[in-house]
C-alpha cells in the first residue's frame, strides 16, 4: 500500500508518525511544504523538511515541537554578541549542522530534493520525504508598515515568529511559485497513490502553499485513490498553532465546516472526498464525505486512532 501525506511542520509530523502507526508495512510519502523557507547568516533553512526528519527520526525537542531534543544557544548568543541580525530567530547548535550540510549541499548545485534525501540518510525518518519543489517559493506577508502606514511584504518567518502573527495581515504572497515545478516523484507519488491525505496542517501557508506549486492541484484532482482531509480547526480555534490569524486574510471562516468548504469536493473542483472534523464539530461540505472522530493528536495512541480514520474514510 503506498500512501501520500501533504504536511507542513509540527502538525504535519504528528500526523505522519500516527500514519506510520497505523500501517507500520505501508510506503509513505510525505509531500512537505517549502513555503516557510529562509535564508539566515547565509544558511538555507527549511523548518516543515526539519520538523518532520527530526520528529520521524526520534531527534525532535517534543515539548518545543521544532528544534533538537538536547539543544545548546552557544552559537545565537555569540551571533547577538556582535549583533548579527535577525537575532529574533532561534538556531541551536545541533541544528546549525543541519543548515551547514544543507547549505554546502545547495551551494555545491544539488537540488533541494536530493539534499533532503542526503540529510534523510542520518535520520531514517521511515517515509520518502519530498520537498513539494525544488524551486524556491517564499511566503511573504503584506502588513502595514507602522511607521509609513503604507503596504510592505516581510518573509513569513518575520511574520510569524518575531511578530507572533499580531500585525494584521493583508495578503500572503508566494513568490516564485509561477516559476516553480513539482519536486521529482511527486505528481507520480499522488497520481499513484492509495490514499491521499492532507495532515491538519495550517491550510493557508502549509497545504495551501503546497496545492498552489502550479501542477499539484492537479495531481491531487487526479489521484486514483481517495483524498482525505483532517481538520485543523477545532471547536472553531487552531490547536498549537496561529492558523485562525491566517484563514481569514483569504476570506476563509475560522471552522472546520470553513476549512472543509476551502478545500471543496473533488466531484466539484476542489480537492477533497472525505473530510474528517473534530467529535461534535459541525460541517457540512457539499459532495464530501464528513465524519467526525477525535482529532487531538495529544498521546500517540490518539493520533495513530486518528489516522485509522482517515485511512478508513480513505477506504485502505
Ligand atoms: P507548522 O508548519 O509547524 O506551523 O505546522 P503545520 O502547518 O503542520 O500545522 C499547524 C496546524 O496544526 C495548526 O493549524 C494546528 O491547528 C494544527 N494542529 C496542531 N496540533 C493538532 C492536533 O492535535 N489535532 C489537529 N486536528 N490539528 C492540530
Ligand atoms: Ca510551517
Amino acid at each position: 500500500m503506498h500512501i501520500v501525506v501533504l504536511a507542513g511542520g509540527v502538525g504535519g509530523a504528528r500526523f505522519l508518525r500516527g500514519v506510520l502507526a497505523a500501517v507500520p508495512a505501508a510506503e509513505v510519502t510525505a509531500v512537505v511544504n517549502t513555503g516557510d523557507d529562509v535564508t539566515l547568516h547565509g544558511l538555507r533553512i527549511c523548518p516543515d523538511l526539519d520538523t518532520v526528519m527530526y520528529t520521524l527520526g526520534d531527534g525532535i525537542d517534543e515539548e518545543r515541537g521544532w528544534g533538537r531534543r538536547g539543544e545548546s544557544w552557544t552559537v545565537k548568543d555569540e551571533l547577538a554578541a556582535y549583533g548579527a541580525e535577525p537575532t529574533w530567530f532561534g538556531l541551536g547548535d545541533r541544528d546549525l549542522a543541519t543548515h551547514l550540510v544543507r547549505t554546502r549541499m545547495l551551494d555545491a548545485g544539488y537540488p533541494l530534493s536530493d539534499v533532503t534525501a542526503a540529510l534523510a540518510e542520518r535520520w531514517q525518518p521511515g517515509v520518502r520525504l519530498l520537498p513539494m519543489s525544488d524551486q524556491r517559493v517564499e511566503t511573504h506577508v503584506v502588513v502595514t508598515d507602522p511607521g509609513t502606514g503604507r503596504p510592505q511584504a516581510i518573509h513569513f518567518q518575520e511574520w510569524w515568529v518575531r511578530h507572533r502573527a499580531a500585525l494584521d495581515a493583508q495578503a500572503f504572497v508566494q513568490v516564485g511559485v509561477d516559476d516553480a515545478r513539482p519536486g521529482p516523484g511527486v505528481v507520480e507519488a499522488l497520481t499513484s497513490a492509495d490514499a491521499v491525505l492532507f495532515a491538519p496542517s495550517n491550510p493557508v501557508v502549509s497545504i495551501g502553499t503546497v496545492l498552489g506549486v502550479p501542477g499539484i492541484r492537479d495531481a491531487v484532482r487526479a489521484a486514483a485513490g481517495r483524498v482525505v482531509g483532517v481538520s485543523p480547526i477545532v471547536e472553531g480555534a487552531a490547536l498549537r498553532g496561529m492558523a485562525d490569524r491566517c484563514l481569514p486574510v483569504v476570506g476563509v471562516e475560522v471552522s472546520a465546516e470553513g476549512v472543509g468548504r476551502h478545500y471543496g469536493a473533488r466531484s466539484a473542483d476542489g480537492v477533497l472526498d472525505a473530510w474528517l472534523v473534530h467529535t461534535g464539530d459541525q460541517a457540512s461540505v457539499p459532495g464530501v464525505d464528513v465524519r467526525a472522530v477525535p482529532l487531538l493528536m495529544s498521546d500517540p495512541e490518539a493520533t495513530r486512532a486518528l489516522a485509522r480514520a482517515a485511512l478508513d474514510a480513505a477506504g485502505v
